[in-house]
């Protein structure tokens, strides 16, 4: 398998920026690629809008009644990853397994114990769409898992009873109602450069892709002017070529309200000015379009679905309708791949050790079955030649020629190799779970990997395998690679094709 994972198409280029493919592409046969903006072409600074975000909700929760003292802590920004489960009713913030099974998590702040991790979370999956629990799926989610976490923790600690749902949902309120009326939005608009990185390969990465002919289209959920200020901040004037940003997309849609644009059929509106009418098809080049819906896009662009790949960072909203509606071909942005990718490489040596260890506690283990059959075996024994002489003669009885302190004597001795193979396993097991803390550690100081846990992926892992056909860090990305790349996905191996 290691040819599988070590193979590589382009070698020249780091892990961080490579493109991962699940599921063979091949970007020759794709007509158009779509793009979505925010956390997509769009590459917010996590940290500043995180501090924003917290502000705003933290103000906002004052004026619903919770106590001033809230405006003094510090959420930690970087407690909560994507594919978290918040357990709302009991202020729990767990990450799962791809078996939807929890083997870490926090209530609040303070870290769960094994035991009431198992007493909660093993003895049966969690069934996240319930109203019970909420999915943490977008970066934007990140700064109300941290507020929730801190707040659960600091009321707790000053003696107030809380409601874990009630005081989730006001989290969720507030931040809502931050983004609903311009907080968080005019605040980045009105300073671009502090909330958003500008990639300067950006341009050249969608110039490229168009010189080899494809059509380029955006399709976002951001309203217009947001939308048109930070395409300009993003491309204006990036490339002599392209005198606006509008000129790299042959179709631009906004408010496009995804994922109700995959499911529903709302009318494809048209802007004039401040005016928005029913659009006309075929759709014109220069038009800024609103709404709409799969069914009348699709016919629009007069494809195949799979000649469309369609690149987003929101596993829900983005990736995992579009190829559940349509058979668009799907790119998944993934800023944190860039820290994943160099902690796993800074991992190597300890990954080859704990191989080494498992190998080491499967060889023991072995070892310890057949002394404990041994011992039972001898134990059988002893007591028939202690027994009245019909129990010795079961029929099945070997005989035996060892007098009964010989049967003692190595009774003792295999009782010693018992004991010493214990010792080992629990060395094993000590060093496992040094070198899991440090290899977690170097991922995520809370969760650990974004992708994986423990030796299984993440739930967010299996999503992002399951839904996106490639992915990578960031769109420029693309730029390394040709227009006419064919991306090809290791081969699926199966338990029964290994060893
Ligand atoms: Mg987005």
């Amino acid at each position: 398998m290691d040819d599988f994972l070590t193979r590589s198409q382009t070698p020249k280029i780091p892990r961080e920026r490579r493109v991962f493919c699940n599921r063979n592409l091949k970007m020759s046969q794709i007509a158009w690629v779509g793009f979505d903006m925010d956390y997509t072409l769009a590459i917010y600074d996590q940290g500043e809008m995180d501090d924003l975000s917290i502000r705003a909700t933290v103000e906002k929760l004052v004026l619903r009644g919770y106590p001033e003292f809230i405006r003094d802590i510090t959420p930690p920004k970087d407690f909560p990853v994507r594919g978290l489960i918040i357990d709302k009713r009991y202020g729990h913030i767990v990450k799962m397994d791809r078996y939807k099974f929890v083997h870490k998590g926090y209530h609040g702040l303070r870290e769960l114990t094994k035991d009431e991790i198992k007493e909660l979370y093993l003895h049966k999956k969690i069934r996240p769409a319930t109203p019970r629990y909420h999915w943490i799926d977008t970066l934007y989610a990140l700064s109300e898992v941290a507020c929730y976490a801190a707040l659960v923790t600091a009321m707790e600690e000053r003696g107030f009873a809380i409601d874990y749902a009630k005081t989730f949902t006001d989290i969720r309120e507030c931040i809502d109602e931050a983004h609903r009326d311009g907080t968080i939005l005019n605040a980045v608009a009105a300073d671009l450069p502090r909330y958003i990185h500008r990639d300067p390969n950006l341009a050249p990465t969608l110039h490229k892709l168009r010189s080899s002919g494809k059509k380029l289209f955006l399709l976002t959920n951001s309203r217009w002017s947001y939308s048109d200020k930070m395409m300009t901040y993003l491309l204006g004037g990036a490339m002599s070529e392209y005198p606006s940003w509008r000129n790299f997309f042959d179709v631009v849609i906004c408010a496009a309200q995804k994922p109700a644009f995959f499911q529903d059929h709302r009318p494809l509106l048209m802007r004039e000015g401040e005016m928005l009418r029913h659009a006309t098809f075929p759709l014109e080049r220069g038009k800024i379009y609103e709404g709409g819906n799969l069914a009348d896009f699709e016919r629009a662009l007069a494809v195949p679905g799979d000649e469309v790949l369609y690149v987003g960072d929101h596993i829900y909203g983005d990736i995992l309708r579009s190829k559940k509606d349509s058979a668009w071909r799907t790119a998944m942005i993934i800023q944190e791949l860039e820290q994943e990718t160099s902690a796993h490489d800074l991992c190597s040596q300890d990954y080859e050790r704990l191989d080494e260890l498992e190998s080491k506690r499967e060889h023991t283990e072995d070892e310890l079955r057949f002394y404990q059959s041994r011992v039972k075996e001898l134990t059988r024994m002893i007591e028939a030649k202690h027994a009245p002489p019909q129990a010795a003669a079961h029929p099945n009885a070997a005989p035996s020629t060892h007098s009964p302190t010989d049967l003692e004597a190595e009774r003792v001795r295999i009782k010693r190799a018992i004991e010493r193979l214990r010792g080992i396993i629990r060395e094993v097991e000590a060093e496992v779970s040094t070198i899991d803390r440090r290899t977690n550690a170097r991922f995520h100081p809370y969760f650990g990997p974004l992708l994986k846990e423990g030796t299984e992926q993440s739930s967010f892992g299996k999503q992002v395998e399951e839904y996106a056909c490639v992915y990578t860090s960031r769109v420029s990305n693309f730029l390394s690679y040709s227009p006419q790349q064919y991306f090809r996905s290791p081969r699926d191996v199966m338990a029964h094709e290994l060893g």
